[in-house]
Parts: C-alpha cells; structure tokens; sequence
C-alpha cells in the first residue's frame, strides 16, 4: 500500500465569495476533493496570533505543537530552535525507522545533498529531507523525470535551465505518479499559493489554481485506479481571501482520499495530529 501527500502551501476553507478564488470555476478537481473527501482542521493552534508557515509546517511534519513549543508562530524559514524540533523527530525520520521508502518529489537544484547542507536558509521540508538525505531528488532527477519542479511546469526555472523544457501540468502529474509507484511515501509540497495569495492579484491567483488543478485532475485520475491513498492539507489560510495580503485565520482542509483514507480523517483535527495519523495508517498497511 502507498501514500501520496501533497502539501499546498496558504489554502485556507472559506465560504463562496467574490474574492475566494477556491471556486468550482477555477479549480474543480481541489473544490470536489473538498467537498466529497474533506474535513476542515484547526492551523492556529492554541496560540495567539495569523498561524505562520515555519511553526504550521514544522507541527505538520513532526506531530510536535511546534507555536506553542516557540511560544508564537514563526514566518518563513525555520530558526535554530526549530531546527532542532525538525532534526530531532520527523514524518520521514519516522518512516525511514519503519523501513519505509520514502521520496521527496520537489527537486533541488544541485549536485547533492551536501550542496543543500550548506544553504543558510532552509524550509522545513529541506530541515526535513536532510535528515533522511536518500529522499532528496537533485537536478539530475529532474533531467530524468524523476522529481518535478516546486511550479509544476518548470516555467520559473528557464531563464537558468533553458535545457530543462516547459512541460504542461498533466505531464508533472504523470511524472509524480511514477515515483509513488516506486516508493512507500511520497511527498510533493507546492507554495506558489502562497506566493500569489500574498500578491493581492486575483488573476494570478487564479492562474496558479489552475495550473495545481489540471496537475491535481490527472493525478487523481492514476492514484484512484493504483488504490493509493492520498493526503493533501495546508499549513495556514491564504489564498481564499484574495482582499487581504495577510495569512488567514481560517481551517485548512484535511483531504483523505484512497484505502486509508478513513482513519487519517477520523484522527486529524489539527495540523499536530497530521504526522502520528499518517503513521498510524501506514503501520497498519
Ligand atoms: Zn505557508
């Protein structure tokens, strides 16, 4: 049995309205998963304050209240102290332990994990994969169709890349498919949401949506007919609320969809229960 999680950086449940671009309109596929297979959880975690990408990923990925650990919630790239909460105990150090394959399907445009090492800033996700280097995937892996890039379509890397071509969203969708066949977990995590959520465009938003959609579509489509189950939540609430450039207090939807997906719905109330769920659905795979 696999598993596929898709992390969507800053997409927040909210009611219909002229300034939420999480519309059926715009992105179908994420609004039907939402609607049929979904359930909204909590991202403030119990301390004051908009929820924040450091400290909502950081609980994600390690089962720790990681805001109320730092005592608030902390913006962008993790500090020492919350480094260590990462290093310490992790989704991936957790199932490397269970003897589970693991991948991290957003490639990393270097040579090797050691190039990552020693970049001063790092996400989460990055604190995370170098704990467990094996789940990295590298430039070459890109070349090979064996990682995807963080936008999809590999648009924003063409300028640095232009050997590396644009492929349409489909075709990452089909790119990803082939690496959760091979592997036990498969993690992809997509921020461009947040990035066009803070932008205050409503058009770019859109576009963004769309783009995830088409990829989300397709992908559906393969993890339904291989019975993989699939996870998807957000770390805060931002893109549904197109009239502010601020994060959002709002729940971030819990997506279980596949043969697992019951007790991952039934455990998760907040971002802190996302990594023991998973745990707990894998061991009993
Ligand atoms: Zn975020």
């Amino acid at each position: 049995m696999k598993m596929l999680f898709l992390f969507i950086d800053g997409v927040g449940i909210r009611h219909a309205a002229a300034d939420n671009p999480v519309n059926s309109e715009v992105c179908p596929t994420l609004c039907r998963l939402i609607e049929k297979h979904s359930k909204p959880i909590d991202a403030c975690l119990g301390v004051e304050g908009l929820p924040q990408s450091a400290t909502g990923q950081a609980t994600m990925f390690t089962g720790v209240n990681c805001a109320k650990a730092m005592g608030k919630h902390c913006e962008g790239f993790p500090g020492p102290s919350l480094r260590s909460i990462i290093e310490a105990n992790n989704l991936f150090l957790q199932l490397k332990k269970r003897g589970r394959k693991v991948k991290f399907a957003d490639a990393y445009l270097v040579d090797s994990a050691e190039d990552l090492e020693v970049r001063r800033y790092k996400s989460v996700t990055t604190v995370m994969a170098l704990t467990t280097p094996e789940t990295i995937t590298t430039a070459d892996d890109l070349m090979e169709d064996r990682a995807l890039m963080q936008d999809l379509t590999r648009e924003t890397i063409q300028d640095r890349y232009p050997d590396i071509r644009v492929i349409p969203p489909q075709r990452a969708a089909e790119h990803l498919f082939a690496i959760v066949r091979e592997n036990d977990f498969t993690l992809y995590e997509f921020f461009l949401t947040d990035v066009a959520g803070h932008s205050l465009d409503y058009a770019r938003s859109c576009a963004v949506l769309k783009t995830y959609d088409r990829f989300l579509s397709a992908l559906v489509r393969y993890v339904e007919a291989a019975g993989i189950t699939l996870v998807i939540t957000s770390d805060h609430g931002n893109i549904e609320n197109m009239s502010e450039r601020t994060h959002t207090f709002n729940p971030v939807p819990l997506i279980a969809f596949g043969p697992r997906a019951k007790p991952i719905f039934d455990r998760v109330n907040s971002l802190e229960d996302v990594t023991p769920a998973i745990l707990a659905a894998i061991d009993s795979m």
